[in-house]
Parts: structure tokens; C-alpha cells; sequence
């Protein structure tokens, strides 16, 4: 599945000192009514919680980092499940460094308390990006 679309507004703005990272970006891509679109972000976290899929198990595990650490990056993307459609749902994964500058990272989750940083958010438009549910991995696909 590839969709084609064209790049729509830009924005970049701060991360909420104590927000929950996933969750404002969520609520940032909802207040705006994106629906498609790319994301990135830098900055430092209070503590972290990240998703690795245990891919025979067909379910994620966690890891909690409770302590502060670097957002080396995000990347990730908004779209939509088929199940809620008018609902942005963000798909991040995120590389962390500790104080020795070792690097830990995984699927963004929620639970990561933002201390400070910045985003970008690049909107597509003029396409459908729907998650629905995908028998061969157990995990939630475009398609
Ligand atoms: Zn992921």
C-alpha cells in the first residue's frame, strides 16, 4: 500500500514541559484535523516508556526508563484506524540517550513526561491513510 499526497500545512512548536509526549502530539494532531501527516521531535524527557512486539507473541512489551534522558529522535506519522476514523492516531518510536550517552529506544508510548522539546509537523493532504487490522502480524496496517 502507497499512498500519494501533497504536503499541507507545516507546523513546529514546544512540547509542554510535564506533558505526556505521545498524548500531545495526539491531541495537537486532533486539535488541528490532521489526519495524515509526518512527525518528528527532539528534546529531553522526565522518564520514557517504549514498546518493543514480540513478534510471535503478536503483543508489545514495555520497557520504563524512570529517570531523565535525551530525545535523540522521533520520527513517526499520524493517520487514522478504520475503527475511529475521525480520530488522529500518532505512530512514533523514539531513540533516548542516558547520561553516558548510551542510546535506548522503541515504539513511543504512553508514559513518556516530556521535560522539554520541540516538533515538527508535516501534514498530507489529498490522501487516506487507514490502519485496519493485519492478520499475518497481528498489528494494526495501512491498507
Ligand atoms: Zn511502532
Amino acid at each position: 500500500m502507497i499512498a500519494q499526497g501533497k504536503p499541507g500545512r507545516v507546523f513546529m512548536g514546544r512540547l509542554t514541559h510535564g506533558a505526556d509526549l505521545l498524548a500531545e502530539l495526539t491531541a495537537f494532531a486532533a486539535e488541528k484535523g490532521i489526519r495524515a501527516a509526518r512527525v518528528e521531535a527532539i528534546g529531553a524527557v522526565k522518564c520514557a516508556r517504549t514498546g518493543f512486539y514480540d513478534q510471535a507473541a503478536r503483543k508489545y512489551g514495555y520497557h520504563e526508563f524512570g529517570k531523565p534522558m535525551e530525545i535523540l529522535a522521533l520520527v513517526g506519522n499520524v493517520s487514522v484506524k478504520a475503527e475511529a476514523p475521525g480520530k488522529p492516531f500518532v505512530h512514533a518510536h523514539v531513540t533516548l540517550s542516558d547520561e553516558e550517552g548510551r542510546a535506548f529506544g522503541g515504539h513511543l508510548a504512553e508514559g513518556t513526561t516530556v521535560f522539554a522539546g520541540e516538533f515538527c509537523m508535516v501534514e498530507l493532504t489529498g490522501v487516506e491513510l487507514t490502519r485496519r487490522p493485519d492478520e499475518v502480524t497481528g498489528l494494526a496496517l495501512w491498507g
